[in-house]
């Protein structure tokens, strides 16, 4: 196998160090996984098949006709065309049949891949490891000042001869303090926090969250802590605006202490510093307190040996390229290493730090703008330095393949149905739940209801609430869903386009009631594996709604633009204010200029009539939608 060779800097990576055994297990490449071996009418040497691939290339790798595939394929109870993607004990199987040899390509990258992987984990127990500053991200209700904050951060404490010298954010920065580093995150707010997570990247080592003393807890600040402690990740309390006179920062405790925020004043064990970001008051303590924290959780990382970290942001600048912002966990990032990032890969042709000045290096918890890379990865992909680019290649493309392979899958995550299977086979089972509602009240009937069937039921499956808010549906609720394997119920409330969006990539169960009883009876069902699927409502569309029109009837039409999917005359309409159902009934007219029409696509604008509602109001969206049988599993 040719292998590729870094332009200087090899000894450091090649032998002697621990490292060095990984050349030594890819170096037995020719030494192949013989999975299915059959007498082969025909000698040839063996076929190397990725782990998924399409039933075209299979035919091209035997060198028979894609016909011929398909029949094998259809032996194994396999109908399938030639685009389909087969995995590769399928291939395989196919390919004992027309008496070909096979290995499983890449699955050496495999042992690679773990190996890295484990030694991202290492960290700590890494004997070479060292202090590296902690990773910070704000997260807070809207408006408490989380921007400010990272603003009176950055501008106070830039390392020296570098006030003033950024001017462009690259999604993360670091400040120096007593001498000592700290990293933050750019994207305030649990949106980027809680996407990451749903890709598996744990970034964070402290979250900071803000609430204004004059706001107090708001359903953001909530949500964050629900998603801070989801993470396991120790937390900062930062109470802004301290410098208003009606600055109440006792009852920010009071209230946080309510939801198991308790201050460390009051016994609890989560520090609260008081702040005023526009005043730049309390930075330092701030700042302070952060640091001490790090230091009990004692954050270390090996800088030396091949970077391995997370993709904070990328996109693809007009003169660039792909442009990355790579935040190293471990290792130290190099300018001409090759890395994989996420499905795609390349080497490092320049790197910038947070300040836009060029560096050759970065160590760990640094920021750093790279480009170089083929294609642009996504936030919260996982990147490492591999020695090899054909390895760095290989394992790109077959992550492609992969995420092809995902997406025509029907596996999906957790579906209240599949709660039978497991209660069926006698296992004990916990049913997440994520709750919204469209007001506080019935949110804390429902929940009260549901926690008495633990006691109720039989006990093979127990209930948990993973949280409850009032409101849409958010993409960040189908991003906790996604990371605590949870069920989203919707109590009078939808989806925004972002949620539904998010909730149909994930595949998340999302259920909808608007009676209690119905909602209650049916998570019980489910919970003692009854559960009997009946109709499903399907999402055709969203539209906005942009102006109305009142006719001579009396009826009120509504001039809307449709943002997603179609509008369908004759269906079912939702009208959805700030996420609330305002009303839920027929479509009855639908009409392109003067034309009545079937339907409306996304891009285009419609003016739309509701059977028996004409309090529509500008800024409502409409949820186009039919009722669907569903099977019963
Ligand atoms: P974000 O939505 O949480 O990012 O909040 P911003 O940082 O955009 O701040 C929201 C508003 O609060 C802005 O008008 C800020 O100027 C103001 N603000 C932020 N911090 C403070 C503060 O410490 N004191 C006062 N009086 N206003 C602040």
């Amino acid at each position: 196998m040719p292998e590729f060779h870094r332009t200087g800097g090899g000894s450091r990576r090649g032998g002697g160090r621990p490292g060095g055994n990984r050349r030594g297990r890819r170096g037995g490449h020719g030494a192949r996984t013989v999975t299915v071996k059959r007498a082969a009418p025909v000698e040839r040497e063996p076929v190397g098949l990725p782990a998924v691939l399409s039933v075209a290339e299979l035919a091209d790798k035997l060198e028979v006709s894609g016909i011929e595939v398909i029949r094998e394929l259809m032996k194994l109870g396999i109908m399938a065309n030639l685009n389909q993607q087969v995995d590769y004990n399928t291939a395989a199987k196919v390919a004992t049949e027309l008496g070909w040899e096979t290995f499983e390509q890449g699955s050496e990258l495999a042992s690679m891949v773990a190996d890295f992987e484990s030694r991202r984990q290492e960290g700590e127990q890494d004997p070479d490891s060292v202090a590296r500053p902690p990773v910070i991200t704000i997260m807070g209700h809207v408006d408490h000042g989380k921007t400010k904050l990272l603003d009176a951060i950055r501008s106070t404490h830039v390392a020296e001869g570098e006030a003033g010298g950024i001017t462009q954010h690259i999604g993360a920065y670091q400040v120096e303090t007593q001498g000592r580093k700290l990293t933050f995150l750019d994207t305030p707010g649990h949106e980027a926090f809680t996407a990451m997570r749903a890709r598996g990247a744990q970034v964070t080592d402290v979250a900071v969250l803000v609430v204004a003393a004059d706001d107090g807890v708001m359903p953001t600040t909530r949500e964050a802590v629900a998603h801070i402690k989801s993470a396991n990740v120790p937390m900062v309390v930062a109470v802004n605006k301290i410098d208003l006179p009606t600055a109440n920062p006792d009852r920010v405790k009071q209230q946080l202490s309510e939801i198991g925020v308790m201050p460390e004043e009051w016994g609890g064990d989560i520090p609260f510093v008081e702040v005023s970001a526009r005043e730049k008051l309390g930075i330092d303590d701030l700042l302070e307190v952060l640091l001490l924290v790090a230091d009990l959780h004692e954050l270390k990382a090996n800088p030396d040996k091949p970077a391995t970290g997370v993709v904070i942001e990328a996109r693809v600048d007009s003169s660039r390229g792909p442009v990355a912002t790579l935040l190293v966990q471990s290792g130290t990032l190099n300018l001409r290493d090759v890395a994989v990032a996420g499905a795609t890969w390349g080497r490092v042709k320049a790197m910038f730090d947070d300040h836009r000045k060029r560096v050759r290096k970065a160590s760990p918890s640094a920021p750093v703008e790279i480009m170089g890379l083929v294609d642009v990865p996504e936030a919260g992909d996982t990147f490492m330095v591999f020695e090899d680019e054909r390895a760095a290649r290989t394992l790109a493309e077959q992550r492609q393949a992969e995420h092809r392979m995902e997406a025509l899958s029907t596996d999906r995550p957790v579906k209240l149905t599949d709660l039978y299977d497991q209660v069926q086979e006698g296992k004990t089972a916990e049913l997440r739940l994520i709750l919204k509602a469209d007001v506080m009240g019935s949110l804390g009937a429902i929940s009260a209801a549901l926690l008495k069937l633990n006691e109720e039921t039989d006990q093979h499956v127990q209930l948990a609430i993973q949280y409850s808010g009032t409101g849409a549906i958010t993409e960040s609720d189908i991003n906790l869903a996604v990371t605590t394997q949870s069920i989203v119920i919707g109590f009078n409330v939808r989806p925004d386009a972002a949620g539904r969006r998010a909730a149909d990539a994930a595949g998340i169960d999302v259920r909808y009631y608007s009676v209690i009883y119905q909602l209650i009876d049916e998570v019980k069902q489910a919970m003692t594996g009854l559960l009997a699927p009946v109709f499903e409502d399907v999402t055709d569309g969203y539209a906005e709604v942009r102006d109305t029109f009142k006719l001579p009837s009396n009826d009120v039409v509504a001039g809307c633009y449709v943002l997603d999917g179609k509008v369908v005359r004759n269906s079912r309409a939702r009208v959805l204010r700030s996420g609330t159902v305002v009303f839920e009934g027929g479509i009855k007219s639908l009409k392109r200029f003067k034309d009545d029409v079937r339907e409306v696509a996304a891009g285009y604008e419609c003016g739309l009539g509701l059977e028996g509602f004409n309090d529509i109001q500008v800024g409502d969206q409409i949820e186009s939608y039919h009722r669907q049988e569903v099977a019963r599993s």
